[in-house]
């Protein structure tokens, strides 16, 4: 198998990094302060298997039980749990297509199967992605997706559930960006999970930490196949600080989605087909211009995008929401492009 390969993470300094959709602004000092906290404590002894601070804080703030709530070293490590949860060898997973590339190489590692459902050219769902198919165990929906930044209405979700014949993981990474979720739909169904990352929105990327909101006994079998420790004592402390400030995440959520209209209409200025983005990234087509040049280019000046290439579908530049002077680096170097 060819394995996932992560956006460019260059180590040296003096990027303007906007390839793969990090906050561009610091977490909530109270992070800082519990890590300071929890390293006073020791790391002698093991943490807590099951994250209990966070999941009582997250809890209460999401309104369900603890037991409704499994916690992840990223949220990218709940959907690895999740396939290994449902999907057996030889059986099938669906997503949509152009989506999370990540999916079908959890599906690889498994020894199963993944279908690809193609959006409509408006972003809907066709009905095949509700289809009952022999051996589907689990369906994956980013919702907003990635990397159109486009969502499916709550009402929608809820009706490819009813119809699915298995679970749905709707992967919330940029919900915070979005007007709606799906979160309140996981009690009015089974089939429903909800994962959510700490990475984007609450500007924890390099930390790793993320969850999964679903009924407990779903939790319960998630459990069995996680790794023991999945969390770090430090992880889970600064997790449970971040989400204790929600003021924080309001500021700098406002911050983003004002850069994010700056962008996209910069964007069409320059004669991009840019999509509404509910995300904290914009996708970004030239009718004329070839998006790989544009990327090289960009990169040449230290400007690091993300270029996307979808077989069947087409390809383009993903650009993520960064500050305004970064953002503003960007659009200065494109204009010279285009
Ligand atoms: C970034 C991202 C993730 C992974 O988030 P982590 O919490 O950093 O593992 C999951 N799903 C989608 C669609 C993402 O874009």
């Amino acid at each position: 198998m060819a394995g996932y390969t992560p956006g460019e993470q260059p180590q040296e300094a003096g990027f303007i990094k906007l390839n793969t959709n990090e906050n561009p602004y610091p977490p909530s000092p109270a992070v800082r302060a519990a890590i300071e906290e929890a390293l006073r404590r020791g790391l002698q002894k093991y943490p807590d298997p099951m994250a209990g601070a966070f999941r009582r804080r997250a809890a209460e703030l999401l309104g369900v039980d603890p037991d409704w709530i499994l916690c992840g070293n990223g949220s990218d490590d709940i959907l690895t749990i999740a396939t290994r949860t449902f999907v057996g060898q030889g059986d099938l997973l669906r997503l949509p297509y152009p989506s999370y590339v990540l999916y079908k190489t959890l599906a690889q590692i498994q020894g199963a199967r993944s279908e690809e459902v193609p959006f409509e050219a408006d972003f809907t769902l066709s009905p095949r992605f509700a289809a009952a198919t022999e051996g589907l165990r689990l369906a994956f929906l980013p919702n907003p997706n990635s990397p159109s930044g486009t969502v499916i209405p709550p009402e929608t979700v809820l009706a490819l559930a009813e119809q699915l014949p298995c679970p749905l993981l709707v992967d919330e990474a940029y919900a915070d960006f979005a007007e709606r979720n799906c979160l309140g739909l996981v009690a009015r169904s089974e089939k429903i999970l909800v994962s959510r990352s700490l990475s984007k929105s609450y500007a924890l990327a390099g930390l790793r930490f993320g969850y999964v909101v679903a009924q407990p006994h779903l939790i319960r079998e998630m459990v069995k196949v996680k790794d023991s420790y999945n969390c770090d004592a430090l992880s889970i402390a600064a997790a449970t600080a971040a989400i204790a400030d929600q003021a924080w995440l309001r500021q700098t959520r406002a911050k983003i989605l004002a850069t994010r209209r700056r962008l996209t209409d910069a964007m069409r200025n320059l004669g991009f087909v840019t999509i509404d983005s509910h995300a904290n990234f914009t996708w970004n087509v030239h009718p004329e211009h070839p998006a790989r040049p544009l990327y090289e280019e960009l990169k040449r000046h230290r400007i690091l995008v993300r270029y996307m290439d979808y077989p069947g579908w087409g390809d383009g530049l993903r650009i993520t929401v960064g500050t305004d002077d970064e953002i503003d680096a960007c659009l200065d170097r494109l204009r010279k492009l285009v």
